[in-house]
């Protein structure tokens, strides 16, 4: 009887919800007994933005669909330790600088006694966490996506086996498709240990206890801009050590990376650019960052701080997936190489989002995983990489797509720039948000928009207007002849095509 109802458990959990198939009581060889086989059309093997949306989409197409996920919670790296807890963060934080440097005074809201409470800083980023990842999980029983926690490991080109963590089998999933969205983690510093207090990665600056006096953040790229900002306007004194001469990382305008630099130096920002970390020691309650200038090792210096964030990138994530045996090697940066429909040289075995080429963005991850699925059902499967949009989450924001200048020179295509100041916007006048501009950067002959570089309040929506536009293959004039609603910050968009289009704008 006992052995009936456990194996009810096991063999009904096919049923379209999130499964845990771990029976609880049992030991790893009673486990092993009572693990269940499925029979699927497509096992994901991770369920961040990658894996999540191409679970969803293959229930969708009417796949029976499976999604392996190790983690607790569904949403990967960008729902529990990047996109969303950072953002949240940086909300708060800006909301306090608001406050605290008086800047609200000219809205005429005069506030007294500002204090942090870094402890409800926490709280609300934990409940927006909380409610997204756990959206997922309810998504996935709305479209009938199981759930199966545990470690995915390809055994052949048609079967998976889930993993529980003592590494016995829990289910074993025969598949006729399957994709690896295993995403990435974060990429040591040689001879630095993170102890995630006072040596931290990206998670562990996500939920510190105590706002550190002196911060220095090694690598001044998007994550790390946006989480020394955090920490900055809450109090901390921070320094940015970049061994590039620029920052902002891969693909940013060298203007709107100069702003960035003058906006953050303004903001007290230290910045040590062409300069590398060598070494880093604690000593007492300080840690000794040692650093010498890329052109001139010979100029050597010591930095002190209490709080060290090692933000050098992210690298694939490919551990114990069973690769090997299957013939699929990795290239010199660990990633899985695939063709244009996303498969490896198995040809049911997919892969998208970080652990491929590209930007390691959510949101690339999440059209991957929409087309590979696609592809998969017979459809076609097309992503321009040209038309993937970058945001840093400063304030103001910094969004960008397609070519700057810089790539512009490099191929020798002739070009035009349109500039229109946010000081000459309308909405950002009344909102006393004037900082930045929109630049717009369109073939000299042809009119085509060829990339979009703003700095301003908002950009981090307003850039996806300059998607459409160039998915589309919009030219300048064409955006300068949409009606816009007014007063907005579009308009500074719809301005800056029109400068480009016709050398001048309306309103500048
Ligand atoms: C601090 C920070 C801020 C960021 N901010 C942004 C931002 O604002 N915008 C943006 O676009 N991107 C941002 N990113 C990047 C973004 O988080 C990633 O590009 C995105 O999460 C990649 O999605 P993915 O699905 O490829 O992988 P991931 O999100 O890494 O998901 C992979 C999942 O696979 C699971 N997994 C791995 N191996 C196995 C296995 N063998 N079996 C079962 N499960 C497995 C992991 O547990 C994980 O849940 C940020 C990243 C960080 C660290």
């Amino acid at each position: 009887m006992m052995q009936a109802s456990l194996w009810s458990l096991v063999t009904t959990s096919v049923r379209p919800t999130c499964v845990k198939r771990i029976v609880p009581g049992l030991t790893a060889a009673q486990q092993r007994r009572y693990a269940s086989t499925i029979e699927a059309d497509l096992v994901v093997i991770g369920g961040g933005p990658g894996g999540y949306v191409a679970s969803i989409k293959g229930a969708q197409l009417g796949m029976k669909t499976v999604c392996i996920e190790k983690g607790e919670t569904l949403g990967g790296t960008c729902l529990n330790v990047g996109c969303i807890p950072s953002k949240s963060l940086l909300n708060s934080s800006h909301y306090y600088h608001l406050a605290h440097a008086g800047e609200l005074k000219k809205f005429g809201i005069l506030v007294d006694n500002v204090k942090l409470d870094l402890e409800r800083v926490m709280e609300q980023k934990r409940n927006t966490v909380k409610a997204l990842t756990g959206g997922i999980a309810s998504l996935y029983k709305k479209n009938k996506v199981e759930w199966v926690k545990g470690h995915g490991k390809i055994t052949s080109p048609n079967q998976v086996n889930a993993l529980g963590p003592d590494g016995s089998v829990i289910s074993t999933i025969n598949t006729k498709n399957i994709i690896i969205a295993t995403g990435s983690e974060v990429t040591p510093f040689p001879g630095l240990e993170f102890d995630e207090k006072q040596i931290i990665s990206s998670t562990g600056c996500l939920s510190l206890s105590q706002v550190p006096k002196k911060f220095i953040v090694i690598g001044a790229g998007v994550i790390g801009l946006e989480l020394g900002s955090v920490w900055q306007r809450l109090g901390a004194e921070v320094t940015a050590v970049e061994f590039l001469p620029t920052i902002g990382g891969v693909g940013i305008d060298g203007e709107v990376s100069q702003m960035i630099q003058k906006m953050l130096v303004k903001d007290s920002w230290n910045f040590k650019l062409g300069t590398k970390v060598t070494a880093a020691r604690k000593q007492g309650n300080d840690i000794i960052v040692s650093v010498e200038n890329v052109k001139d090792p010979s100029k050597k210096e010591e930095l002190t701080c209490d709080t060290l964030l090692v933000c050098v990138g992210r690298r694939p994530y490919t551990t114990n997936l069973g690769l090997e045996d299957l013939g699929i090697e990795r290239d010199e940066k660990g990633r899985i190489p695939v063709n244009n429909r996303f498969q490896t040289v198995v040809p049911s075995i997919y892969a998208i989002g970080d652990c491929i080429h590209g930007p390691m963005l959510a949101h690339k991850a999440e059209d991957e995983g929409v087309i590979t699925v696609e592809g998969i059902a017979g459809g076609a499967v097309h992503i321009d990489y040209n038309c993937v949009p970058s945001v840093i989450y400063l304030h103001p924001e910094v969004g960008w797509v397609g070519k700057s200048e810089e790539d512009l020179k490099k191929e020798g295509i002739e070009y035009k720039i349109g500039k229109f100041p946010y000081l000459a916007n309308s909405r950002a006048k009344t909102n006393a948000e004037t900082e930045g501009f929109v630049k717009i950067l369109v073939d000299k002959n042809t009119d085509k928009i060829l990339g979009v570089h703003m700095i301003c309040s908002c950009a981090g929506e307003l850039i996806n207007e300059a998607v459409l536009a160039m998915e589309y293959g919009a030219s300048a004039e064409d955006v300068a002849r949409t009606c816009h609603a007014h007063p907005t910050f579009a308009e500074a968009f719809k301005e800056a095509n029109l400068a480009a289009y016709f050398g001048k704008p309306i309103n500048f």
